[in-house]
Order: C-alpha cells, then structure tokens, then sequence
C-alpha cells in the first residue's frame, strides 16, 4: 500500500470519509465521480468544459481501445496519452476488463489472458496481464488497472470463484510487469488490483485481501453495476472495507447512478467512474433534483421552466425545457451536448455538496434529504 491516499474527515455515524488521491498530475478530492473518455474524449462534453466549468480533476480511459486505436506508436510519438488528448489532470486506464462482459469484443478467457476481437479488423488479439500493464505504461496513465477476470451476472458461485482465483493469479504478474517496466511517460504511475466475486462476500474478500497483499497502490471493485440488487452492492462494499486498511482509496468501478453514489459513499466507497450519466443524456434521461426527467415527453413542450429549478449549470440558468425538447426531438446534436452537460454537472455538484457534508459531519442528513427529494414522481 503507497502512501497515495489521506483520509481527511471520516463520518461519525456511518463509513463515508472525504479524503485525497494525489497522482502525479495532481491532487483529488475524494469522494469523486471521473467522467468516461473511452477514447480519450467524453461523449458531447468538451474538455474545457470539464476543466473551467464543470471542475472535473479526473477522468478515465480505455486501454484497450487506445491501443487498437489510434494505437500505442502514436500516442508514445506524442509523449503519452495526457499529451495526446491534451489532459493535464489525472488520469486513470482501464485495462479493458469490463470489456470481458462484452460478447462482440471477447472471444475466449483462458489463464494466459483474455483473446479480444479486434472491432476493427475482426483479428483475435491476445491481452495478457503482462501485456496489459506494458500498453498502460505506454499510455503513461496516473492510475493503471489490473486486468481482471470479470464474470457475466448471474453465473454460479463455482464460476465466481475461478473468476476470483484467476484475476488474483493475473493480480500477481501485472505487479511484476509493472515493477519491470515503469515507465516510459510516467514513471509515478500508480497500479489498482480489482477485487472480483460478484455478491459472495467471502469469495469479495478473501480477492482484496490476497490483492491487498500483493502490494497495490489500492484494491479497488469491480464487476458491478451489471444486474446485481443494489443492496447486495453496498453489503460487499462495506464488508470489503472492513478488512482492508483504512488508507485503501476504495475505486468501486462502474457506478454513475446518483442514488447508487450516495450509498456507496456512505459504506466507505471513495471514487466512481461511469458512462451513465451522458449515456442517459443522449437517450434524454436527465437528472434534477426532483428525480429523473425523461425531456422527450409531451409534458415539457412548452415548459419555460429550466431542467433542474436548483441547478446553477449553463443549461439551467440559460435554456427552457421547451427548448431542449426541441432540439432532442429534432436530432439537433447540440441538444445533446447540451443534456450530457447539465448530467455531468449535476453529478459533480453532487460529489462536490457530498464531500462539504462528509467535511461539515452532516452526510447522513445530506444523503436523507437528497434521497427524499429525487424519489419524487418521475416527470
Ligand atoms: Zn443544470
């Protein structure tokens, strides 16, 4: 365990804790929410607005799609990937894992590694722990991930077990390839095992202790956010964090939803990632205060009011959802940018009012009115 994460104030009443993740480009508060650029760029959100605007300080890759496309020579040529995309602030890679519950992307899991189909070309390429770590460091990434062995939902217990051995024994050689070979763009780089056994406790936990053990920055978790009952998730989070260190900064991959954020927080968790919430704007889902909105429904034709009354974002104080009903119904692309702003917003301002609670020792009060407002009738 580095010395990469301080706990700054933990809640007297519950496991949330409000902390720092300091990564070679920088400080992060936790608990924080890191928008998905899969290839480098986040869906309909520019990167000065996640900087100047929307106070993102970390965001996170895909690996594996960097790597096939536009391809490791020219990002290395343009001196790693921040460069590349022109990103200052930290970065996290995924090693391409969750890629692994993607049928048109895998082709078969064996020991050495995972055998991907390439979408591009239709060849089958081998990703072996090894090698994920070597396109990682390329990358030059602040935060690189394990490769790990993530089940589909709802396989037996036998198969969440060998998926949990597995990931441990793929655990143990990106820590070698990655004590051999860091780095060629950031050789601060930090490396997250991946706790996989879907919603056996026991098989979740003895995972992060046995990754614990080999010696990651942190033990983060994955696997979830596909089918599994919410409750089942905060149970393994919280019985995870009881058997790790305190200074484990707890990654629980996946998770978008603002719901599923707040009880994570409240069982320990301290760092999110998801597509969710610019996937939902693109399908006209938009989060308000009140509970979700669908904009595409008859109801907000000619509603002069802005998404959210509590929203203080661009979209909020300037545009009607008339307006943006407009756009969405006519396939006007800025419509699109528009909603993916307001839904990225609003999940930083949340992560953002959740750390002030954890920090002021009132979270518990926070989380108990947030819930009761956004459980009002979906409109
Ligand atoms: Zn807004």
């Amino acid at each position: 365990m580095s010395d990469c994460f301080e706990v700054n104030v933990s809640s007297s009443s519950s496991f949330a804790r409000s902390g720092v993740l300091h990564t070679a480009h920088g400080r992060v508060l936790t608990p924080f929410f890191m928008p998905v650029a899969t290839k480098g760029a986040v869906k309909f959100v520019s990167h000065p607005q996640l900087v100047n605007e929307l106070c993102v300080e970390c965001m996170i890759s895909n690996a594996f799609i960097n790597y096939l496309k536009p391809g490791l020579g020219l990002i290395e040529s343009a001196g790693g990937l921040h460069k590349f995309i022109g990103w200052d602030k930290s970065l996290f890679t995924d090693s391409g894992g969750f890629q692994l519950i993607l049928d048109h992307f895998v082709h078969k899991v064996t020991n050495k590694g995972v055998f991907f189909k390439n979408p591009f070309d239709k060849s089958i390429e081998l990703i072996s722990p090894t090698k994920a770590i070597h396109i990682q460091n390329s990358l030059g990434s602040d935060v690189a991930m394990c490769l790990d062995h993530q089940p589909l939902f709802g396989k037996s217990r036998a198969a969440y077990l060998d998926s949990a051995i597995r990931t441990i024994e793929w655990g143990l050689e990106c820590k070698k390839a990655h004590e051999e070979n860091v780095n060629k763009t950031n050789k601060h780089q930090l490396l997250f095992g991946i706790a996989q056994g879907g919603i056996h406790k026991d098989i979740r936990c003895k995972c992060a202790l046995a990754l614990h053990k080999i010696g990651f920055d942190a033990v983060a978790l994955g696997g979830f956010g596909i089918g599994e009952a919410q409750r089942d998730m905060y149970a393994i989070i919280k019985e995870v964090k009881k058997i790790l260190p305190k200074n484990n900064p707890t990654y629980v991959m996946g998770i978008g939803s603002p719901i599923e954020i707040l009880n994570a927080v409240e069982n320990g968790a301290d760092m999110f990632d998801s597509a969710y919430p610019t996937r939902m704007a693109r399908h006209g889902l938009i989060f308000t205060s009140e509970g979700p909105i669908k904009i595409d429904r008859a109801v907000h034709k000619n509603s002069f009011f802005p998404l959210d009354k509590n929203c203080n974002c661009f979209v909020c104080r300037n545009h009607s959802r008339a307006y943006l009903h407009h756009l969405f119904k006519t396939y006007e692309q800025n419509g699109l940018m528009l909603l993916s702003y307001h839904n990225t917003y609003f999940i930083t301002n949340l992560m953002k009012e959740i750390r002030l609670s954890i920090n002021e020792n009132r979270f518990e009060s926070f989380k108990k009115d947030f819930e009761k407002n956004y459980s009002k009738k979906e409109n």
